[in-house]
C-alpha cells in the first residue's frame, strides 16, 4: 500500500489531510507534528497579549485523524532525504514515504541583526506567544517592586501585519497589565519601531492610515523610518538619522520581534534549494527535483503569474496549497498529471483589538466594527477548513454583537 507522509499539522498540512482522508483510493497516511495539538497561528498575537487563553486557539490533532486511514506521530523532524525517500527525526529514528507533503511552516527571522535572538521575544508558536504574556505579567510585578518605568514599556519591533495586530491586542489588554503593576492603563507605554515609513503596503493608504491613526489615538508611539541596528539587553538601538547614520536607543523590559518570518530551518538542513527557508516550487506545487514531493504553505514560494512575484505567505494561501497538493497526489496515484495551482485572494483583514479591524474583502475596503465581524468570520472559516464543525463550535469566535 502506498504511504503518504504529511509533515506539519498547521493550516496547509491539515487541509491536505482533509482531502486525502476523504479519498476512496487505498493508501495509508502518516501525519507528523512536533506537538500533539494544532494551533491557529493567525491568533498568536491574542495569546501573547493575553486576550485569548492558549486553549482557545488549539485543538488536539487526534480530533481530525481518521485512524482507519491515518496514523498520527508526534515527533520533531530534523531533515528529509529526498533521494532515499526518508524522514529523519530529532531522536534519530526514521520513516519512509512514497509521496510527501512538506508543510513545516514559519520561524522568526532576525535578518542577522545582532542581539535579536538573545534579547528579543519571538512569537512563532503557541508556547512562544504564551511566554510573551507571562513575561509581561512578570515585568508588571517587577514595576510594583522597583518603580522602574522601563518595566511598563513594551516595544514591538516591526509594523507589519503581525506587529500591528499585536499592538491592537496589547492596547486592548492594557488594563490587565496596569492592574498587575498598580498603575493607570495609560501608564503602560507601547512603542513600535519600524524601518519603512509607508506601513502595510498591501492596503491602500487610506485603509492603513485608519489602522495606524487609531493605534496612535489609543497611545501607541510609532517610530517609523528607523531601521533597527541591534538589540541589547533591555534596549532597542535604531538608526535615528538617515543622513548621518546616527543611532538612538529606546529602553524597555519587553521587546517583541515581529519584523519578518522565514520558512522552517529543516528546508536548508535537507538540501532544498531554499531562500529564507522557502523553496521555489513548480506551478503544480511539486519540488523541482522530485515529483513525489510537495512543498506547501510558508515553506513554499510559488509564482503569482499576475505579478511575477511569489505569493505572500498567508494562512489563506497555505490552506489552498494544502488542498491542491492533496488533490494532485490523488491524481498522480490514478496515473494523471498534477494540475497547476491558482490562487484568487479573498482579501485580508487586520484586527486591532476585538472590535476594530480594517482591510479588504475582495477588492472592497472595510474598516471599523463591521471589519472586525468579517475578521472573526474569516478566522472561523479557516478553523472549519482544518478542524470541521466540531472545532468551530468548540473554539469559534461568535462574539459578533457587543
Ligand atoms: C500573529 C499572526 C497573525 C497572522 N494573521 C494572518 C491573517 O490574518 N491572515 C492570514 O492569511 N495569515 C496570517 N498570518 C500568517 C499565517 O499564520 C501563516 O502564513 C500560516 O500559519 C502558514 O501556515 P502553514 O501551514 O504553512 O504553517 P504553520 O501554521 O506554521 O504550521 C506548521 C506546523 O508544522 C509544525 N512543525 C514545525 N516545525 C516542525 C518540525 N521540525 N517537526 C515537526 N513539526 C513541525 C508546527 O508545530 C505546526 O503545527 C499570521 C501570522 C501571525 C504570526
Amino acid at each position: 500500500m502506498k504511504e503518504v507522509v504529511i509533515l506539519g499539522a498547521g493550516y496547509a498540512g491539515l487541509r491536505a489531510l482533509h482531502v486525502l482522508q476523504g479519498a476512496k483510493e487505498a493508501f495509508h497516511i502518516t501525519l507528523i507534528d512536533k506537538n500533539d495539538y494544532h494551533y491557529e497561528a493567525t491568533d498568536l498575537h491574542e495569546v501573547a497579549a493575553g486576550t485569548q487563553p492558549r486553549d482557545r486557539i488549539c485543538y488536539p490533532i487526534n480530533d481530525v485523524v481518521r485512524p482507519q486511514k491515518t496514523s498520527f506521530v508526534q515527533k520533531e523532524v530534523a531533515s528529509i532525504d529526498r533521494n532515499q525517500q526518508v524522514i529523519v527525526f530529532k531522536d534519530q529514528s526514521t520513516c519512509t514515504y512514497d509521496y510527501l507533503i512538506v508543510a513545516l511552516g514559519f520561524e522568526s527571522e532576525s535578518f542577522g541583526i545582532p542581539g535579536v535572538e538573545e534579547h528579543a521575544l519571538e512569537m512563532v508558536d503557541v508556547d512562544s506567544a504564551e511566554n510573551i504574556y507571562h513575561h509581561l505579567l512578570k515585568q508588571m510585578k517587577a514595576y510594583k517592586e522597583t518603580q522602574n518605568p522601563d518595566y511598563l514599556k513594551i516595544v514591538v519591533c516591526g509594523a507589519g501585519f503581525t506587529g500591528i495586530e499585536l499592538l491592537g491586542s496589547l492596547v486592548e489588554n492594557r488594563k490587565t497589565f496596569a492592574k498587575a503593576a498598580g498603575v493607570k492603563p495609560e501608564d503602560i507605554k507601547l512603542y513600535c519601531v519600524e524601518a519603512v515609513t509607508r506601513l502595510l503596503p498591501m492596503f491602500d493608504e487610506k485603509l492603513s492610515d485608519y489602522g495606524i491613526k487609531n493605534l496612535v489615538k489609543w497611545g501607541v508611539n510609532f517610530l517609523t523610518g528607523k531601521p533597527i541596528k541591534s538589540i541589547k539587553s533591555g534596549v532597542v538601538v535604531y538608526q535615528d538619522d538617515a543622513d548621518t547614520g546616527a543611532t538612538a536607543e529606546l529602553s524597555a523590559k519587553t521587546i517583541v520581534w515581529t519584523t519578518g518570518v522565514s520558512g522552517s530551518h529543516v528546508m536548508a538542513e535537507s538540501d532544498f534549494s531554499a531562500r529564507r527557508g522557502r523553496v521555489m516550487v513548480n506551478q503544480d506545487l511539486t519540488d523541482p527535483d522530485h515529483s513525489n514531493v510537495y512543498v506547501v504553505g510558508d515553506v513554499s514560494a510559488v509564482m503569482d503569474p499576475a505579478t511575477n512575484r511569489p505569493y505572500p505567505t498567508t494562512a489563506q494561501i497555505a490552506l489552498k496549497m494544502g488542498q491542491h497538493a492533496g488533490k494532485n497526489i490523488l491524481r498522480q496515484m490514478n496515473g494523471e498529471k498534477p494540475t497547476d495551482f491558482h490562487f484568487e485572494s479573498l482579501g485580508s483583514v487586520a484586527s486591532i483589538g476585538n472590535t476594530h479591524a480594517f482591510g479588504l474583502v475582495g477588492k472592497m475596503g472595510i474598516k471599523g466594527y463591521p471589519a472586525s465581524v468579517v475578521k472573526k468570520a474569516i478566522m472561523d472559516r479557516s478553523l472549519y477548513q482544518t478542524g470541521g464543525v466540531k472545532e468551530v463550535l468548540a473554539k469559534g469566535r461568535f462574539d459578533f454583537y457587543h
